[in-house]
């Protein structure tokens, strides 16, 4: 998947001008779009093709590849569309009506279509512009569950699972220790694989690490025993990660290169999702903590002082006298740590109205006359 077509582009024009073809290519049939197609129609359709029938990919088809490759260099840049559109895709390859150099205005290196095609597989192949890329493992995702308090005040996970790691007996090289290496018979020592594509710009050259010594240029003489030459194996791993304070259910901690191993490059990334469990006592508002407190009628009314549950355990809750069913009251810093400092923790007193009275409860509550 390496592809620097950014780089390494060498334009033979001789090529160009040599290659003579009188049959008209339909591009718009090629790319599968109508006549009046919008630019962003065609780019579009490119797109579909390229991903389609990259030669990088299985079940890829380099001719076809090329050919939408060679349609899009022209339906995709509005100039060379119209001469298309009139001359028909001979304008293109040296033809007839073009020959002695008229017919190559516009193919240079700053033309749009070729920019668009960098994006294009910059977009596509992670943005490989910078030469040979480093092969990269595959990242694993893994679900934690944490407990409210946990969420809040952070924790520290123990977790275990089975990935590919670096081949103990080898150290990753695929090698058994001690034989020894040997030139690469493939690039011959090189490290390097050149492709050349033939474009309507002429040769593309474009160089990707051997696949068979993924770009060191050696291979072991022996293969490895354990790893069969991977340079990884399947093991089962532990390690501890930091869950910092104030996570929020559905959050992702992102582990460098604690993913799957792979020879010769950089492993991938673990991925840890994280799942904050509910709890009947409490429930989160960003760095706030809601929950609610029932007191009986006479306590509404003359004031008292209860004990409210919190993540820092209990604290004490003045009820001032004459409180009403519904009111909030803010318990400072008993919330969820944050950047900002710690969040607040809000209880919602709720009266409860007394089920059954007493022939005495009725009479002194009649006494009270609140009849409104
Ligand atoms: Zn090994
Ligand atoms: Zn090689």
């Amino acid at each position: 998947m390496l592809f620097a077509y950014s780089h390494d582009i060498r334009i033979r024009s001789a090529v160009i001008c040599r290659s003579v073809t009188s049959v008209s290519k339909d591009y718009y049939k090629i790319l599968n779009v109508e006549k009046g197609a919008s630019q962003e129609e065609i780019k579009k359709a490119f797109r579909v093709l390229a991903h389609k029938y990259h030669p990088d990919k299985a079940g890829g088809d380099e001719a076809k590849f090329k050919e939408a490759n060679e349609a899009y260099q022209v339906l995709g840049d509005q100039e060379k569309r119209q001469k298309y559109d009139q001359f028909g895709s001979a304008a293109f390859e040296g033809g007839q009506g073009f020959q002695g150099g008229q017919g190559f205005q516009g193919f240079d290196f700053s033309s749009s279509g070729f920019g668009d095609l960098g994006d294009i597989f910059g977009g596509m192949f992670g943005g490989a512009r910078g030469g040979n890329r480093e092969e990269r493992g595959s990242d694993i995702q893994i679900d934690v569950d944490l407990t409210f308090r946990e969420a809040v005040f952070g924790t520290q996970k123990d977790l275990n699972f089975t990935k590919l790691s670096s081949c103990e007996r080898c150290g990753g090289s695929g090698g058994e220790p001690g034989i020894g290496m040997k030139e690469c018979e493939t690039c011959k020592g090189s490290g390097v694989q050149v492709f050349s594509q033939r474009t309507i710009l002429g040769t593309i050259q474009s160089k990707r690490a051997c696949e068979a010594c993924r770009g060191s240029g050696e291979v072991p003489k022996k293969k490895c025993s354990t790893c069969a030459g991977d340079g990884v194996e399947r093991r089962r791993e532990s390690f501890s990660v930091t869950i910092p304070t104030g996570v929020d259910d559905g959050a992702t901690l992102r582990l460098r290169e604690k993913g799957e191993a792979v020879r010769g490059g950089r492993a991938g990334d673990l991925f840890v999702r994280l799942h904050v469990r509910d709890d009947a006592r409490f429930e989160r508002d960003g760095s706030q903590i809601l929950s609610r407190a029932t007191i009986g009628f006479s306590q509404a009314a003359l004031g008292d002082t209860i004990d409210i549950e919190t993540v820092d355990g209990a604290v004490s809750l003045k009820i001032p006298p004459s409180t009403q069913s519904g009111t909030l009251f803010r318990l400072r810093g008993k919330g969820v740590p944050s950047s900002r400092g710690r969040g607040d923790h809000i209880v919602t007193v709720e009266v409860r109205t007394p089920e059954k009275l007493s022939r005495e409860q009725k009479k002194l509550l009649e006494e009270l006359g609140d009849r409104v």
